[in-house]
């Protein structure tokens, strides 16, 4: 079927205006925005406030854990800071998940912390490996496995 000149026009003027609706900025194309944004992703909050984890940090997945682990890991009084620069914290593949607290009366010296809300349980930062042999993470032991039910005695009860 044949289609007029002013039906062929008009699907021109159509398709003008689409392409250039699709170059506009974001702020001035809101129809089309909604369908064609990257969808922002929220970095996964804490229990421990930002401004008191102090680098190094580990670095990784930024986004909230899934389902809350049967086990957290927790470091201990043995944490000797490793002077400074911490073995652990690079084994940490969560964002945050690790950080450095300074000890204010004896600079440079402080130890490494884990926040339990971000803490996914999956043992890259501790040392054992088959038959008790040191693999990677903390060669000095300070990080121990805890029940997560018995973290929350501590910390209070955590949303997931
Ligand atoms: S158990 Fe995994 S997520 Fe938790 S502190 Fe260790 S490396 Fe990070
Ligand atoms: S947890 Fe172990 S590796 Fe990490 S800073 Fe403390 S002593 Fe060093």
């Amino acid at each position: 079927m044949r289609r007029s000149a002013a039906a062929l026009a008009l699907d021109y003027d159509s398709s003008i205006e689409m392409s250039a609706a699709a170059a506009l900025p974001n702020s001035q194309n809101p129809g089309i925005i909604h369908r064609m944004a990257p969808p922002t992703e929220v970095k996964a909050p804490g229990l421990v406030p930002d401004e008191l984890k102090h680098e190094p940090r580990s670095k990784g997945i930024a986004t909230a854990r899934k389902k809350k682990p049967k086990e957290l890991a927790v470091i201990t009084e043995c944490c000797t800071g490793c002077a400074g620069s911490p073995a652990c914290v690079e084994y940490c593949p969560v964002e945050d998940c690790m950080f450095w607290v300074p000890d204010e009366d004896h600079p440079p010296f402080g130890r490494i912390q884990i926040d339990p809300l971000l803490c996914i349980g999956c043992k890259k930062c501790l040392s054992k490996g088959p038959n008790g042999c040191f693999l990677d993470g903390c060669p000095w032991d300070a990080i121990v496995m805890v029940e997560t039910t018995e973290v929350e005695k501590e910390v209070g009860p955590m949303v997931y």
